[in-house]
């Protein structure tokens, strides 16, 4: 097989504020391999969750390593492919399996989630977020989202650096504003690590009586933060979600008997062969299993979208928030995203890339 790799750039409508900071505009990688006239894409990028950073750049660099290696194998030969893949960082790892996976969907003529025998009417609602700011910028992210979309599940990020007082005005008028929609909207929380575990029990109940229904990522990551989740689960009426804490089969094991779910990635856990093994997992181990996204597109989220059939809590609406989404094929009705009916991820690139 051929492989390359073309850099672009992408803007965000509205940029995303959290507890660690802004993004707006950020470099993404199409990664491409080709082999008997039939081409596999896949997308990664840049990740930041305070724990691990990995740049594009580098992500980049150890793609142009691997294809000289790749030559001799053909896109489906995985177990041939595997020990080329093992020092590969999980966003270059996800790249990869992505266009592999892309390829052997479309050689067989069928999408991923048949290839997996999942039921595509099983996508539920996805949530959609909205980032820190003040009262006013909240409120009217909300109604942006309700022009778009009209969510059934709102993610409020919270952990401002402003501190316990704001967090609670943010929620108060998320509750507030939403009472005018018609129709009920689950409101989840993400605090992105931005408590410390005193807060967060304090937090953990009065979110609760204002009616949120579940708590992501309370406490900072770190390679002991399951002793944190112990202490806390007692004193959490909430559903207790990971997100940067777990990305590796080691941390699913190690938090699984603190916690209630886990919030799935690719590029975190290196695309999505790594993260279906995860999913599997994390139900058997009796966790409940949301999947996210970073600043993806819809050629990524059209990728995690393949799993969603497994998901009770989907969160795809990054490619929702582009100013120039590249890639056409993830369907959308209303605030439910189901994968593509056609063959391998079913995403096209329709537009030029911007570079
Ligand atoms: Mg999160």
């Amino acid at each position: 097989m051929q492989g390359c790799c073309r850099p672009f750039r992408i803007d965000r409508v509205v940029p995303l504020t959290i507890s660690r900071g802004q993004t707006h505009c950020l470099e993404r990688l199409l990664v491409e391999v080709s082999h008997e006239g039939i081409i596999g894409i896949g997308e990664t990028g840049r990740v930041d969750t305070g724990r691990y950073h990995y740049g594009s750049r580098a992500v980049a660099a150890e793609l142009a390593q691997l294809w000289p290696q790749l030559k001799p194998y053909a896109p489906d030969q995985w177990q041939q492919c595997e020990p080329l893949f093992a020092s590969l960082s999980p966003p270059a790892r996800c790249g990869v399996d992505l266009a592999l996976l892309d390829w052997w969907g479309k050689a067989l003529g069928r999408p991923l989630w048949r290839l997996w025998g999942l039921d595509r009417q099983r996508c539920g609602a996805t949530s959609v977020t909205v980032g820190l700011g003040s009262v006013e910028a909240v409120r009217q992210r909300l109604w942006q989202w309700f022009e778009q979309v009209r969510p059934s599940r709102i993610k409020l990020k919270l952990g401002s650096p402003r501190g316990l007082d704001h967090d609670r005005q943010l929620v108060q008028a998320t509750i507030r504003e939403l009472d005018r929609w018609p129709g009920s909207v689950d409101v989840q929380i993400d605090a992105n690590g931005g408590w410390d575990p005193e807060q967060a029990m304090t937090m953990a109940p009065w979110l609760k009586d204002q009616g949120a229904v579940l708590l992501e990522q309370p406490l900072p990551a770190s390679p002991d933060d399951h002793e944190g989740y112990a202490a806390l689960r007692p004193h959490c009426p909430l559903p207790l979600v990971v997100d940067e804490s777990c990305w590796t089969l080691q941390d699913l094991i190690r938090l699984a008997p603190h916690v209630d779910g886990v919030n799935l990635k690719l590029l975190k856990h290196g695309g999505l062969s790594q993260t279906l093994l995860m999913a599997r997992m994390a139900t058997g181990l009796g966790l409940r299993l949301m999947l996210g996204c970073y600043a993806d597109t819809s050629l990524l989220n059209g990728a995690a979208a393949q799993l969603l059939p497994l998901v009770q809590w989907p969160d795809l609406d990054s490619h929702l928030n582009l100013r120039r989404d590249p890639f056409l094929g993830l369907e959308r009705i209303g605030d439910v995203i189901r994968p593509s009916t056609a063959p391998g991820l079913g995403i096209q690139l329709a537009k030029s890339l911007q570079c």
